[in-house]
């Protein structure tokens, strides 16, 4: 895949959050090259990155010294890295944005919340075993099945390789999640059983989230949306919940109840 890169210096690095337990967000990036064909994050971009979805990426090349320069007068705070766009898809490697972000948040005592699909934040293992008691990292998984991924998160590395990544990190006793969502209509209740598992080896939060259908959805993800409507959401509730007791899982509806 052609990803057209660009730049641009910002004015704020933190911004606030309404988000669950978070008290700041901050975004390394606008867009996300992972391309899921759901990804509601779209909707908080212009409109010419919306449209080519996964195929431009602006780089905040200087958020890091202006995140150094606000957060004298800024309160501790939980911040969400990051809650537009993936912290660790694939340019992160070259560009080492959100390491420096990550560090400057936690030598600062900001307590981070990481949420990601990519096993690139394993390069970071050193920053979050340091401040392991303020950090947490979370992996998104919709579905188990490297090959079904590829349909619907594109770009983004396979589930096999987020779980190997939670398990390294839960390893080394570092606080980890895993948001189920959205819960893909007829593919993620396959993999119900195994995730739950995963979260009881791991001592992983379990979150959960529906598919929510959005006017930009078209293709594949349109097909799903059709399929999210016929869903029995409070079912699917059930049967998550139901797992999550019998195996001793903490789990939570991400954002309300189902
Ligand atoms: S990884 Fe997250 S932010 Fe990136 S495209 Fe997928 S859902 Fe959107």
């Amino acid at each position: 895949m052609e990803l057209l890169l660009e730049r641009k210096k910002v004015k704020s690095a933190l911004g606030k959050s309404n988000l669950p337990g978070l008290d700041y967000t901050i975004n390394p990036y606008i867009g996300c090259s992972h391309g899921c064909i759901y990804c509601y994050a779209r909707l908080y971009c212009d409109a010419r990155i919306a449209k080519n979805w996964g195929k431009i990426v602006v780089v905040k090349e200087n958020i890091a010294e202006t995140l150094l320069k606000e957060i004298g007068r800024r309160k501790r705070g939980v911040v969400g890295l990051s809650t537009i766009t993936d912290p660790y898809q694939s340019i992160e490697a070259k560009e080492r944005i959100t390491r420096e972000v990550l560090r400057i948040l936690l030598e600062n005592g900001f307590k981070v919340s990481i949420q990601t699909k990519s096993d690139l934040v394993l390069r970071d293992l050193d920053l979050l075993f340091e401040k392991k008691e303020i950090v947490d990292v979370g992996f998104t998984i919709t579905t188990l099945e490297d090959r079904i991924a590829e349909l619907i998160e594109p770009n983004a590395p396979k589930p096999s390789a987020r779980v190997k990544a939670l398990e390294k990190i839960s390893g080394e006793g570092i606080k980890t999640w895993i948001f189920l969502g959205p819960i893909i209509p007829e593919i993620s209740e396959k993999s119900f059983e195994e995730i739950v598992e995963i979260a009881k080896a791991t001592n992983s939060l379990l979150y959960y989230d529906k598919y929510r259908v959005k006017p930009f959805m078209s293709g594949y993800a349109k097909e799903l949306a059709e399929k999210a409507r016929r869903t029995d959401w409070k079912e699917i509730a059930e049967r998550i919940k139901g797992l999550c007791i019998a195996k001793g899982v903490e789990f939570t509806s991400g954002f309300g109840d189902l």
